[in-house]
């Protein structure tokens, strides 16, 4: 079982957490956890298979801290804000490639479409010309797509007649879109020859610390130190490296190994303001900063967490905790009010998708500001990873999307049952008669507080996977991908062809 390797631990096209499951005992397994049947030690098992089963039983609360975290941190707002953004210029695409004025015999569309705009005149046409004939013996017509072109041009999102010129700038704002989401994940200054220590890395931190506490408190000591030592002796293991760091700050601090330091440490570092540090608010910089002044003066673990918060903004003169999270509520906020405004000085007619959009993130706009009125009266509890886990009652509830990755599970009720119980149902196959479902999702019930629901979290996934599916070179693997632009040039009159 594998989690989900993304955007700084949260992928912003699933708003709650992602869970993949590649076998269904894993699934079996996972659900014995939470209904609280799960065998009570696993030391017996074969290496391999007892790090899967303690990996299952964690993983749940490893995500959910992700969610939460995605709520607070400025990093994450502004990911979300330009993947939204991204997403409404995507689906803009649409309109010109569905525009029979614009391709009026075409019969299928090379995607993703930024290799197409990327081949020039000649390459197109060899390219088409390997392909093998139609079944209806007709020629085969590309949707007309401009040739990109290295020019500098002004872009704006205002919405033109459309022409392929207009199609062209729609094109270029989405990569450079896509090229500012690179710049706020990725950090050149902190690459060396031999490593990069990146700002996921930090929330990977936050969430092991987590999961690791849950381990502690349902397993003990055995079986966290074998867990951590199967991860360190894997260096490959994206989780490697934030668990070395754990360690090492601890080492730094002269204190003994403590997750609490860990989770209070990685806390600290994720919630820095932009507006007042620039690139310094990254929360590798604000991570390696904190390193070295831990390593000066140690810490002081009497001291409250507040109080070390603001001792080391201080010290190092670096936003505090509440300049960002008052910068994360304002930008969520910002987010449906600027969807409202672009959607009416495009003179769009309000449908289902832009509906979707407003729903969708005011209930995250309304998520972000729970999570931060109970954070300023008590950000103590949420660093340090057992309060945490004890208070879970007390934050914003996350839906839980289940991805089946070759293999399917069976459920007994029928789909209207299974939604009656929560559980909704946006992949299934008929496999020898049966019902074989392979994405469903529902919401946890840790508590009441939940604002976006779990058919809406999963129709923006589906958006967010059609327009990667039509537009991007990457994650084209993935199943959720592929099936959304099945689904949806089913119907049409374009046949999707993939360009390699
Ligand atoms: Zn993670």
């Amino acid at each position: 079982m594998i989690n989900q390797l993304d955007f700084g631990g949260f992928d912003p096209a699933f708003v709650g957490t992602s869970l993949d499951f590649s076998s269904v005992d894993a699934l079996r397994l996972f659900n014995e956890f939470r209904l609280g049947t799960a065998p009570a030690s696993f030391s017996e098992l074969h290496p391999t298979e007892r790090f899967a089963a303690l990996s299952t039983e964690s993983v749940l609360w490893h995500e959910l801290r992700h969610f939460h975290d995605s709520l607070l941190a400025p990093y994450s707002a502004y990911v979300f804000r330009l993947r939204i953004d991204m997403l409404v210029n995507l689906l803009g695409l649409f309109t010109y490639i569905l525009d029979r004025e614009i391709s009026p015999k075409a019969n299928c569309i090379p995607v993703p479409l930024i290799r197409w705009w990327h081949m020039n005149d000649a390459d197109r046409a060899t390219w088409l010309a390997m392909l093998p004939p139609r079944t209806d013996g007709a020629a085969w017509v590309p949707v007309n797509v401009p040739v990109f072109e290295e020019r500098d041009v002004k872009l704006t999102s205002r919405v033109e007649k459309r022409l392929l010129k207009s199609f062209d700038e729609l094109l270029r704002l989405v990569s450079a879109k896509r090229d500012r989401i690179r710049d706020l994940t990725f950090n050149p200054r902190l690459v060396s020859a031999l490593s990069s220590f990146q700002p996921w890395q930090v929330f990977e931190l936050s969430g092991l610390a987590v999961q690791i506490q849950d381990l502690w408190s349902v397993y003990g000591a055995d079986d966290v130190r074998f867990f951590v030592n199967r991860i360190v002796q894997t260096p490959e293991s994206p989780y490697s490296a934030p668990l070395l760091l754990a360690q090492q700050i601890c080492n730094a601090a002269g204190v003994e190994f403590s997750w609490a330091l860990a989770g209070i440490c990685s806390a600290w570092s994720l919630f820095g303001s932009y507006e007042h540090d620039h690139w310094d608010a990254c929360p590798s910089v604000r991570f390696s900063r904190l390193w070295h002044l831990l390593s000066t003066e140690g810490v002081d673990l009497s001291r409250s967490v507040p109080d070390l918060f603001e001792h080391w903004s201080a010290c190092l003169k670096l936003s505090t905790v509440a300049d960002a999270i008052a910068e994360t509520r304002k930008i969520y906020i910002g987010i449906p009010e600027v969807l409202v405004k672009h959607f009416e000085a495009a003179g769009l007619t309000r449908d289902k998708s832009s509906d979707l959009l407003l729903r969708v993130t005011t209930g995250v706009a309304q998520s972000s500001e729970l999570m931060a009125k109970i954070i300023s009266e008590d950000i103590g509890t949420y660093a340090v990873p057992y309060s945490y886990l004890e208070s879970l009652d007390r934050y914003v509830n996350a839906n839980v999307r289940y991805v089946l990755q070759s293999t399917g599970v069976i459920f007994g009720p029928s789909r209207d049952e299974l939604q009656t119980s929560g559980k909704v149902i946006t992949w299934e196959v008929e496999q020898a008669g049966k019902r074989v479902v392979l994405l469903y999702a529902e919401p946890l019930k840790l508590s009441e507080k939940q604002f976006v629901t779990a058919d809406d979290a999963l129709e923006l996934s589906d958006l967010f996977a059609l327009t990667e599916f039509v537009f991007s070179d990457l994650g084209r693997e993935r199943g959720d991908v592929q099936r959304a632009g099945r689904v949806a040039f089913g119907e049409s009159h374009l046949l999707p062809v993939e360009v390699y």
